[in-house]
């Protein structure tokens, strides 16, 4: 039987430079891999083209550099990967679980159905991470049986049926979905001919072999639709643990839209000092002196995701340079 090996990844969309927000995605699944002895790999979600950005994969990976990352193996390029996709996506088609559809995005947009609004007042950081997901309606089934007369196809999407999905999440506790009504029919192949993001990314982390997945909590929502084609496909459900996002005063999670700001590479060791607190791991102050090793050895040695705190933190909290 085949030793188990723990296999991270950090995964960034070349949509622009890497900010807070995304050194804590870096810097937790890095930790995690790290202190488990495990691998870290990397891969440029470059799958939506039309949103990416020339030279940002480039100045990501320059970034991870100067900040002293190490990761283990190639670079993944979803641009480079349609092949893969295009094969998951004609078994999905091969066993009936896909369908097209010819709805345009005004012709949605009009039957609008929106998500129940989170009942619980006491979290208002989770609803906001989840309403940041996919823009947050749900699919009223139009063309799930059959493509209306004289329509057709523009996008395919995947039958949900009644799947409910839970999971144990190592920071967010026991999460349920309920596919059908909160995330319903999505798109794996868009109008465009691209690949959808939910797809690209249970294709890879079964390619890279990840164990596990250690990302922002704007993603929990994705989860149970990965989770369902995991399970569609016959490939392993990596464990998952869903970091606090860095947020402004309106619950925004800090993103190119809300003008975060890039990290510099010349501030590896103060940004990276913020990200260990941001993640509650209580870097002792004489650590601010420490160089960018040694931090890095103490981070690792000690590293503990149930010091990580479970809500979303106001980035008006940050030192002022990250925010
Ligand atoms: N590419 C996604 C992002 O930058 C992350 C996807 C993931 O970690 O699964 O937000």
């Amino acid at each position: 039987r085949a030793a188990f090996r723990y296999c991270g990844r950090f995964a960034p969309s070349p949509t622009g430079p890497l900010h807070f927000g995304s050194l804590i995605a870096a810097v937790g699944s890095y930790l995690d891999a790290r202190h488990h002895a495990g691998l870290w790999r990397l891969r440029i979600e470059d799958v939506d083209q039309p949103r990416c950005q020339a030279g940002a994969s480039d100045d990501i990976l320059r970034l991870l550099e100067a900040y002293g990352f190490e990761w283990d193996g190639e670079v993944i390029y979803q641009s480079r990967r349609t092949a893969d996709y295009r094969a998951a996506f004609e078994r999905l088609r091969a066993a009936g679980q896909v369908f097209p559809c010819a709805c345009t995005r005004s012709e949605l947009a009009d039957s609008r159905i929106d998500r129940p609004e989170s009942e619980s007042e006491s979290e208002p950081e989770l609803a906001s991470a989840r309403l940041a997901n996919d823009g947050a309606r749900v699919y009223p089934g139009t063309c799930r049986d059959g493509l209306p007369a004289g329509r057709v196809p523009r996008a395919w999407r995947l039958r949900v049926g009644d799947a409910r999905i839970h999971f144990a999440d190592a920071v967010q506790g026991r999460i349920e979905q309920d596919l059908a009504r909160d995330a319903g029919d999505f798109i794996l192949l868009r109008a465009d001919g691209l690949f959808a993001y939910q797809l690209a990314v249970v294709v890879d982390d079964a390619e890279q072999g990840i164990s596990h997945v250690v990302r922002g909590a704007d993603l929990l929502d994705s989860t149970p639709r990965q989770m369902l084609l995991q399970r569609l496909l016959n490939l392993p459900t990596p464990q998952y643990a869903h970091l606090p996002l860095a947020i402004d005063a309106g619950g925004e999670k800090l993103s190119k839209q809300t003008r975060a700001r890039p990290l510099m590479r010349s501030q590896a060791r103060p940004a990276l000092f913020a990200a260990l607190q941001f993640l509650g791991q209580a870097p002792s102050p004489d650590l601010r002196d420490a160089s960018l090793g040694e931090l890095w050895q103490w981070a690792i040695g000690h590293w503990s995701l149930s010091g990580v705190p479970r809500r979303n933190r106001l980035a008006a909290d940050l030192p002022e340079a990250y925010s």
